[in-house]
């Protein structure tokens, strides 16, 4: 049954790859093979490939840029779906973007057309359907502001997929939250962003010390995957850490930054240091919480989203 799987996959997907590491494709740069890995290059590429995973019972999931993600040390046994199609236009003040679409191209091309409003986006790595997914947010400002409208394909039973549309009310967007992240068989496929004319200049000023901001406070030399936790109401997940004494602790090859205590790095970077595992990590997060926890009763929730 499996090499029929694999047969059917290899023949009807060219371009499939067979067990290809997943830390490659994460900015952590920790997690083990996946069985199948296909680019998606274009909406119906997406859409066929994610039919086929369905007609053949294989679970699948998608991947933008990989920055808010965790990997297992062992691995995904399906199909990894790497999302590529990035088209991108801007009529007058809107973007349409595909999914795939990194989101500092569009922060940057948005603002070489005179265009505000994404400003806050400089420097959040990963694409513009990944930070749909997770409301991505920064400098009190998030997706939740920009969205309009988002095309997304809506997958049934048994390989059926609808295309439709929604608009940013119906996206139930709160803190790091949508309902993309509560119904997984919707998949992002473009969306509309209305922005507003600027002045060019003072947009890429904000955009300049925005990415200052980001290099002053967040440990950007060694691979992690972003903010670990969500800020819990009324705090900040980063200075709890800090206060439990944590900053520096470091399990194997990874630790605790001393920079931004709600960062995880991976030291393995650069060798001889070990090569940090999704397993340490896990023990790390698991540390943090229970101490979080003892000292403030307060209960840390991932924000990074953990694949297994
Ligand atoms: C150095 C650094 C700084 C960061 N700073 C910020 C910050 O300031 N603010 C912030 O909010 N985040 C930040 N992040 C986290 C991360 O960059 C964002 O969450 C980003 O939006 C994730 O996008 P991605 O494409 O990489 O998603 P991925 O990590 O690839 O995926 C994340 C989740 O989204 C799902 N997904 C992705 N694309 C789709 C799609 N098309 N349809 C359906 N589901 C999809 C995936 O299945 C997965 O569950 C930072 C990360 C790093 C490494």
């Amino acid at each position: 049954m499996k090499r029929k799987i694999s047969q059917k996959l290899k023949k009807e997907l060219p371009g499939l790859k067979r067990n290809i590491s997943l830390k490659n494709y994460t900015t952590f740069k920790i997690g083990g093979p996946v069985k199948y890995f296909f680019v998606a290059k274009n909406k119906e590429d997406l859409i066929e490939t994610i039919k086929k995973a369905k007609e053949l019972k294989l679970p699948f999931f998608i991947l933008g840029g990989g920055s808010n993600l965790l990997v297992s040390d062992k691995g995904f046994d399906g199909l990894v779906i790497k999302i590529l199609n990035s088209k991108f236009y801007i009529p007058n003040s809107k973007i349409f973007a595909e999914a795939g679409t990194p989101l500092t191209l569009i922060v940057n091309e948005a603002a070489k057309k005179g265009l505000t409003g994404l400003e806050w986006a400089a420097g959040i790595p990963g694409t513009v359907g990944g930070a749909i997914y997770g409301n991505a947010g920064a400098f009190g400002r998030s997706m939740k502001d920009v969205v309009k409208e988002v095309e997304y394909g809506e997958v049934g039973f048994p390989s059926e997929i609808r295309l439709l549309k929604i608009k940013n009310r119906d996206c139930e967007f709160s803190y790091k939250d949508s309902i993309f992240k509560h119904k997984k068989n919707l998949i992002i496929l473009s969306a509309i962003l209305q922005l507003k004319k600027g002045n060019k200049k003072v947009i890429e000023s904000k955009i300049k010390k925005n990415l200052e901001q980001r290099k002053k406070t967040q440990p950007l030399n060694f691979p992690s995957a972003g903010s670990i936790f969500k800020n819990p109401p009324g705090f900040s997940a980063g200075e709890l850490i800090e206060k439990c004494g944590l900053k520096g602790k470091k399990i194997g090859g990874v630790k605790i930054s001393e920079k931004h205590a709600n960062f995880i790095l991976n030291l393995g970077r650069h060798p001889p240091a070990t090569q940090g595992k999704a397993k340490d990590v896990i023990k790390l997060i698991n540390l943090i919480k229970q101490k979080v926890k003892n000292k403030f009763k307060v209960n840390l929730e991932e924000e990074i989203q953990i694949l297994e």
